[in-house]
């Protein structure tokens, strides 16, 4: 199947300027909708929980904040944006209720609607504008007069313009300067969730702190161990973004090239456990796993959190992160300072 991609000429954007739009949640990704689409001349309003600790900051703004209710009941496309643990009962309890004949369902990842948790009736247009990194790298390239690229997607499609609406949306979030590529929830959410805990996260992270530990037990020190197994691992990325894996292995060391390609680590063994994992997410069992544990107020979750909240790289890493130039501490801007402060704080469980 030929890859489709779409940019800005492809998109009428005076299709969504008469929408009413609900961005519900001003996290890391809805504060990015929210300010993006805004500056794009859209009609915005902010939907959040009572009490919520994010109504000021979307105030000062420059948006309009309304509860939950009122932002469903008012808008005629909804982009929610809690995390996906949240959104079976925000959606339940606050927005199905208000949606109108033909009111818009969005979502920036594929997660509840593909394996069923949220079930719109079959007369509500649903896509899915998903970028490709986190919120506030969203705002902050849209800001500069650039954009992350998107993967886009229609899953109901009841009046035929569902298409154009999704990539004028996108367009408004200033993706499509990057680019959007067309998908389906099925494979947006399958893919997503094998990168993440197959390569990305489960699997580089674990292979760095595995490589800090072979280091350090063999007697090398700690702050050496940590230059050659993590820090570089920026370089590298860096290289493979902007020329592919060629030429990060290109800029390397003739020796490191050939360490490269004969390493024994990565095994047919591996290639198989990442098989076993797909089929966990493609069955639902990972989802399954994930919403009993969050339903029954997150105990699994939370014991994960604390055993892995103590990387053995962290021993020396914020010690050696101090010393690079272009670090001035782990957080760049104020909003990812208050979630951040060097831990997982981000979580909010129901
Ligand atoms: P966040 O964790 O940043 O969302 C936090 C926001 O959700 C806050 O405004 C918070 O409210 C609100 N919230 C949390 N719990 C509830 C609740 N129970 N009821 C009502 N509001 C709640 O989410 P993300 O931005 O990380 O994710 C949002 C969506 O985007 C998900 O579908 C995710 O998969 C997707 N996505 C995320 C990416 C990312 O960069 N993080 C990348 C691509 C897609 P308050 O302000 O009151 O605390
Ligand atoms: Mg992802």
């Amino acid at each position: 199947m030929a890859v489709t991609i779409y940019y800005e000429e492809d998109v009428n954007p005076k299709i969504i300027q008469g929408k009413k739009i609900a961005i519900i949640g001003y996290g890391s990704q809805g504060h990015a909708h929210a300010l993006n689409l805004m500056d794009s001349g859209c009609d915005v309003r902010v939907g959040l929980r009572e009490g919520s600790k994010s109504a000021e900051k979307a105030r000062e703004a420059g948006l309009k904040v309304v509860d939950m209710d009122t932002a469903a009941e008012e808008a005629d496309l909804i982009m929610i944006l809690t995390p996906d643990e949240t959104q079976p009962k925000v959606y339940e309890e606050h927005i199905k209720d208000h949606l109108k004949a033909g009111d818009t369902l969005a979502f920036a990842h594929g997660f509840n609607i593909h394996y069923g948790y949220i079930k719109p009736s079959e007369d509500h247009p649903v896509f899915m504008v998903a970028p490709k990194g986190p919120g506030h790298i969203v705002r902050r390239e849209y800001a500069a007069g650039r954009g992350v690229p998107v993967v886009v997607a229609v899953e109901q499609d009841p009046d035929g313009k569902t298409w154009p609406l999704c990539l004028a949306y996108a367009k408004a979030l200033g993706a499509l300067r990057a680019g959007a590529i067309k998908t389906t929830f099925t494979e947006e959410t399958e893919t997503d969730l094998f990168g993440e805990q197959d390569v990305l996260m489960g699997g580089i992270n674990h292979l760095c702190d595995l490589g800090f530990d072979v280091l350090t037990e063999a007697g090398y020190q700690p702050e050496i161990a940590y230059f050659e197994v993590f820090h570089e691992l920026k370089m590298l990325v860096d290289l493979a973004n902007e020329g592919g894996l060629n030429k990060a292995r290109w800029s390397c060391s003739d020796t490191a090239q050939y360490g490269d390609y004969t390493s024994t680590v990565i095994t047919d063994e591996t290639k198989k456990r990442m098989q076993y994992q797909l089929k966990r997410i493609q069955d639902g069992s990972f989802a399954k796993e994930f919403m009993d544990d969050q339903a029954a107020g997150a105990p699994k979750f939370k014991e994960l959190q604390e055993k892995f909240s103590h990387p053995h790289l962290e021993t020396v890493g914020p010690k050696l992160r101090a010393m690079f130039s272009w670090n001035n501490g782990p957080a760049k801007d104020q909003d990812e300072a208050e979630s951040f402060n060097g831990k997982i704080a981000r979580t909010q469980v129901q």
